[in-house]
């Protein structure tokens, strides 16, 4: 946790990241006393951070049931005895309460209320958490949006997908986002492939490697960063739309098949 401000013995309230795996990290929310963690694919690293700044763990958010994002929760519920919070139509572990499209969840006293939103593509049920911290807008999207990439579509069409990013769009522009992975620097080589004269990511291309180069998290991102630099929130682009078209070496015909044209280029992409 190398963004930790330590102020009289507790950690200030804050979000921070607890690292987890090769390239996940599970967001800790805390007023200094008590604690909520996003996605916990392992227990092991939260725990040590519970311990080290002598926080209650009190919830558990879920974004869908990938075993890097709920491997950690049977563990942390009979240590802490949180509460779990989890989409309604995915196959969790463990879940107290199941969420849907607009509910909400509130924890005055830690400082956040969150609106659920149904997010499907990577998962069938995926959801993501938007609202603020401590009066600032942030976003934790698990697996949908990265910084400068999106989830792979396992379980969902182009078309959801698609669907699911115009959501997040639509969120404020100074939005904090809180993606599930350290993936910025590679979603970037293949982001400047399709928009080699977008200054905007070549700018944050380059400091994202000064921060990765001193092992620092390039998370969060903005919705602003995003909808500037990210080719998948930027389908209805000409640039991209023609970028899109070139590769695929065929002509498309919706903002959808662009999307659909972008993920493959993704997946095909060293
Ligand atoms: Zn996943
Ligand atoms: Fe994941």
């Amino acid at each position: 946790m190398p963004a930790e401000k330590i102020v009289a013995n507790h950690l200030a309230p804050g979000i921070y990241p607890v690292r987890a795996f090769s390239d996940n990290y599970i967001w800790l929310l805390t007023n200094g006393q008590t604690a909520a963690v996003v996605d916990p694919g392992q227990s092991a690293p939260v725990l040590d951070t519970l311990k080290r700044h002598n926080l209650k763990l009190v919830s558990i958010l879920l974004t869908h049931h990938h075993q890097d994002h709920v491997g950690g929760v049977s563990d942390l519920v009979a240590h802490s005895g949180a509460q779990v919070f989890g989409p309604a139509t995915e196959v969790l572990p463990v879940c107290d309460t199941l969420l849907q499209e607009d509910d909400t969840l509130e924890d005055a006293s830690l400082g956040f209320r969150l609106t659920v939103l149904d997010v499907p593509g990577h998962t069938a049920g995926h959801i993501a958490y938007a609202g603020t911290f401590e009066g600032d807008s942030v976003l934790f999207c698990g697996d949908t949006l990265f910084a400068a990439g999106c989830g792979r579509l396992f379980e969902g069409t182009p078309a959801q997908m698609d669907a699911s990013m115009g959501k997040l769009a639509a969120l404020p522009p100074q939005t904090r986002v809180y993606c599930a992975h350290e993936y910025t620097l590679s979603n970037m080589r293949w982001a400047r492939a399709v928009e080699p004269d977008n200054e905007v990511l070549a700018r944050w291309q380059e400091t994202a490697q000064k921060t990765r180069d001193q092992d620092e998290p390039t998370l969060p991102s903005t919705i602003a960063q995003e909808l500037a630099c990210n080719p998948f929130m930027r389908v209805r682009q000409p640039t991209v739309a023609q970028a899109a078209a070139q590769w695929a070496q065929r002509s498309l015909a919706s903002p959808v098949e662009v999307f659909a044209a972008l993920r493959e280029w993704k997946n095909n992409f060293r």
